[in-house]
């Protein structure tokens, strides 16, 4: 029995395969072969019994984590409390195959908290959400002695279960069902995302980013940590938010890991000694093929910076450079100028898009987009979905300044010369500046310089 396996539906998108190929490899249990099994939920039960024999263990996710329960001969205690399995572990015992069923998204996010140095002894947490990963979350807050564990969830009910729960079970934390509309000015150390909200592949409603904006609202104190336990992008709209708001943030990635790690503990009933070492080692690993974390578009108003800073970052990271306008003019052989007014708007559109269609497919590739790239919406999709965009924003009177001697030979700056640079500027602004907020992030550039700018585009990148 050296096999293990994750089963859930669906399955394709888990990076479980990956993590423990790597284990196996690196902690000399060659034989130790892992797969990842597409298994519906009227197939449970079959899939257990006839194939127990083959397994020491399974990961478990959506949708069996809590109706597996009743399929299991023991339970852990944190398993039974949270009411969700993420790992089984199937054992010989007087010629019979008995299975355990266990929670290591409990320790997962406990591991991560502690190894991103945060103590919540005695403060006040929020959590968004009231499913399976929420209870494990809720169970962590507990153990680790918050003083108030919050809990905001769309279905109410569900929230109030979970306070019932462990407030029995946890005498030393107040948890506390609560709406967006009583939720206010509250000094909160945690907030943790939940939900699927901003999952890749989840179909995210329009209001996701409002969602969050509205509960970062009512945060007041300074140094909240957002964790989102979606590890899947690696900046997600929740993240995103925290970061406009100068939270620290912690992505799912660590929590995926540090479970996983428990899940080989469980299985091969052996502490691991060096799971900090493992866990950086394996971040690295899974990074090689993080794509999107090899593509930067940069967007913003003509003059803002774009193809100086794409350039600098080029040269930094020995990337590739694709400047759509520059590409456009030595394709055609003229300047865009000249192609704006001899073949029209709507033909520079089209060659944008292909040289953008083209980059997301590139690694290692930093693009500096042109000015109106993306008033087309399927730009836009497809750059969020294949890299990262950020969007260098600058004042309006900024703007002038900088583009004062070359407007004349801006196509879209030409028009409506009764207006002064300044009001021209600001109503092409007016249009396009909500394509820009579409941006993961957004870098002012009013009081630095290129250099500067391009310093912060590459932290971007590295954050978690
Ligand atoms: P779940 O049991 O299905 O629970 C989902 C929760 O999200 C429910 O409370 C649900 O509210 C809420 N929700 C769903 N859609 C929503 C929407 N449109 N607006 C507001 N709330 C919404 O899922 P889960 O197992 O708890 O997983 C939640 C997330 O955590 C997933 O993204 C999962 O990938 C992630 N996760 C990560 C790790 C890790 O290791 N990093 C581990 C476990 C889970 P209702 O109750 O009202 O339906």
């Amino acid at each position: 029995m050296t096999k293990g396996a994750v089963i859930g539906s669906p399955i394709s998108h888990s990076l479980s395969p990956r993590i423990f190929s790597f284990l196996s490899k690196n902690l000399n249990r060659g034989n130790f072969n892992y797969e990842a099994i597409e298994v519906k939920s009227e197939d449970l039960s079959t899939f257990l019994e006839q194939n127990k024999s083959k397994y020491l263990g399974l990961n478990v996710t959506i949708p069996h984590k809590e109706n597996i329960l009743k399929n299991l001969d023991s339970l852990s205690v944190e398993a039974s409390t949270v009411g969700a399995v993420n790992c089984v572990h199937f054992k010989k015992d007087a010629g019979r195959i008995l299975s355990s069923g266990h929670n290591t998204d409990i320790s997962g996010f406990a591991e991560s908290l502690t190894e991103n140095k945060v103590n919540l002894k005695g403060k006040t947490a929020l959590i968004l959400g009231a499913g399976g990963a929420a209870r494990a979350v809720a169970y962590a807050l507990g153990s680790l002695k918050a003083a108030e564990v919050l809990i905001l969830n769309k279905t109410k009910s569900r929230a109030q279960e979970i306070a019932a729960d462990f407030n029995s079970q946890f005498t030393g934390t107040k948890y506390l069902p609560i709406t967006l509309e009583n939720f206010h000015n509250k000094d909160l150390a945690l907030i943790v995302n939940a939900t699927p909200l901003g999952m890749e592949n989840y179909g995210q409603p329009d209001d996701t980013k409002l969602f969050f904006t509205q509960i970062f609202q009512f945060v007041t104190s300074k140094n909240t940590v957002a964790f989102d336990l979606i590890y899947k992008p690696k900046i997600t709209p929740f993240l995103e938010t925290a970061e406009r708001k100068g939270f620290s943030r912690i992505g799912g990635l660590d929590m995926l890991i540090f479970q996983a790690l428990k899940s080989w503990e469980i299985w091969f009933e052996q502490p691991l000694q060096n799971k900090i070492e493992i866990k950086k080692d394996l971040t690295k690993e899974l990074a090689k093929t993080s794509s999107r974390s090899e593509r930067i578009f940069l967007t913003g108003f003509m003059g803002v910076g774009k193809s100086t800073v794409a350039k600098i970052v080029a040269e930094q990271m020995g990337w590739t450079l694709v400047d759509t306008d520059r590409a456009i003019e030595k394709q055609i052989g003229t300047s865009v100028s000249e192609v704006f007014s001899n073949k029209g708007e709507a033909f520079f559109r089209t060659l944008e898009a292909k040289i953008i269609q083209e980059a997301c497919k590139g690694s290692k590739v930093i693009v500096a987009l042109g000015g109106g790239a993306l008033m087309n919406a399927e730009n836009v999709r497809i750059i969020k979905e294949s890299g990262l965009l950020v969007y260098l924003s600058a004042k309006e009177e900024k703007l002038a300044e900088r583009l004062k001697n070359s407007a004349t030979s801006r196509p879209l700056l030409r028009h409506d010369q009764s207006l002064t640079l300044i009001e021209r500027i600001g109503n092409l602004m007016k249009a396009r500046e909500p394509q820009y907020k579409e941006a993961h992030f957004e870098i002012s550039t009013d009081n630095t310089t290129d250099v500067g700018v391009a310093k912060e585009v590459i932290r971007k990148l590295e954050l978690k």
